[in-house]
């Protein structure tokens, strides 16, 4: 028996070396790691544990499947539990959306769905050009890293699927255009619009256009309403079906249960999985029912829509629309969002905070540094990863993202607390502090 077997774990993975614990427990938004040192966890999985860990009503529904006499593995089958999941799935989703819908399982993984995703587009309209977005995180297999903006190691190799077209995503803080704000993603769009518009471009006609529709491991940047908008119009003259990854900021992550719901759209496409699992794995497209024109077949695979995970994944969005977390969310959200913004005001450190419900993001730089042209101190790497770590030392679990890894993100389990959201507030406070002096 090795001594230390996390040391001939492939270095290719960053969380475990960023977070190097062992964990022993888990129970609701803390865990515990193997020295009996209990840490809150806003990390949750990147977000898929919605409920935190060992919810008792995700535990209940996994027990009932293993009676002994239901049926595990199924290869893709109609089951009472399968049936159970779609229901609640449909009823999550906005009525106009559902109604035309078809589902597809994947799986196991977020990247799945995405691949499915990009093949379905291909294949229902003919095309192979994709559209996507700088900054922009779909997975890690072929297709989705194609479809993929720059994000330092995970960045794509060469040789992936072509003809993939990057656009810019409202990042309004560092905007491409110099310009930030309203003005900033007016502009965006009008390029965007352009782009596709003119057959010069090289970019017309393309099979599709994939988004998050808040960006997450890029760095938590949630577009306005406004653009999420614009994008719905222009995909739509354009008659390119638009893919909406929610994969992470889906399912009352954002404060609302769809994060398209606050602009008031819906998309051709919807890409998700994580918290649809109830800590589980399980990724399903979702889609508008005239873009499913598979042939019988052209979409197999053995692990579609694991049976544990959909009855805990069934268990979780029922809690989460009965209970109205993702309202609860938004509440949580702004009240940490508050003291994150009130630290800002203190440490020139903090050059924005930003984000939606409970999916933020602090921009770390160096104020000190040589600012751009739209004078934002640089980026800081170093102090963000420095944060991470006195965070962990005083029991936060967060985890450091963006396009240049100086973003902390948060995203706590949606059952968090007041109380437990002050806590995190202080935490990352003296965190902070520590860090920078
Ligand atoms: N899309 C988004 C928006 C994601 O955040 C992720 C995972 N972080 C994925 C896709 C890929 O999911 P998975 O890691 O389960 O393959």
């Amino acid at each position: 028996r090795l001594q230390h077997q996390s040391e001939v774990e492939s270095n290719a993975r960053s969380y475990p070396r960023r977070i190097p614990l062992e964990l022993r427990r888990a129970e609701g938004i803390h865990v515990q790691d193997s020295e009996g040192r209990w840490f809150i966890d806003c990390l949750a999985g990147a977000g898929t544990l919605a409920l935190g860990h060992n919810h008792p009503v995700v535990l209940q529904a996994i027990r009932g499947l293993l009676d002994g006499k239901r049926p595990l593995h199924t290869l893709d089958l109609m089951t009472e539990a399968k049936d159970e999941f779609i229901n609640e799935l449909f009823a999550c989703l906005p009525a106009e959306f559902a109604r035309d819908a078809r589902i597809q399982f994947c799986g196991p993984a977020g990247t799945d769905a995405v691949e499915a995703a990009l093949k379905l587009v291909r294949t229902a309209t003919g095309r192979s050009q994709m559209l996507a977005f700088h900054g922009a995180y779909h997975g890690m297999t072929q297709g989705a890293l194609s479809l993929m903006g720059s994000l330092g190691p995970k960045q794509y190799l060469d040789g992936m699927i072509s003809g993939v077209q990057m656009l810019p995503y409202p990042y309004g803080y560092r905007c491409p255009f110099g310009l930030g704000g309203a003005e900033g993603e007016r502009v965006g769009l009008h390029y965007i619009e352009n782009q596709l518009g003119d057959p010069e471009s090289g970019v017309l006609p393309a099979a599709g256009m994939i988004l998050e529709t808040v960006q997450g491991e890029g760095g938590v940047i949630a577009p306005s309403a406004d653009w999420l908008r614009g994008i719905r119009r222009i995909t739509r003259e354009a008659g390119v079906p638009l893919i909406l990854d929610e994969v992470q900021c889906g399912i009352g992550r954002t404060g609302r249960l769809f994060a398209f719901e606050h602009a008031g759209i819906t998309p051709d496409v919807l890409v998700l999985s994580k918290a649809i699992g109830g800590s589980l794995p399980l990724a399903v497209v979702v889609y508008h029912k005239d873009l499913d024109r598979w042939q019988p077949g052209a979409h197999a695979g053995t692990f579609r829509g694991n049976q544990m995970a959909m009855a805990a994944g069934a268990a979780t969005l029922r809690l989460i629309r009965e209970e109205r977390l993702d309202q609860h969310a938004a509440a949580m959200g702004e009240r940490l969002c508050a003291h994150l913004q009130a630290l800002q005001a203190r440490y020139p450190q903090i050059g924005e905070v930003r984000g939606r419900g409970l999916m933020l993001g602090v921009e770390i730089v160096d104020p000190q540094g040589r600012a751009d042209a739209m004078g934002r101190a640089p980026h800081n790497r170093a102090l963000a990863s420095a944060v991470q770590q006195q965070c962990l030392r005083r029991g936060l679990i967060l985890e450091v993202g963006g396009r240049h890894s100086s973003v902390l993100r948060l995203l706590p389990p949606l059952i968090i607390t007041a109380a437990q959201v002050d806590q995190v507030a202080d935490i990352f406070a003296s965190a902070l502090d520590a860090a920078v002096n």
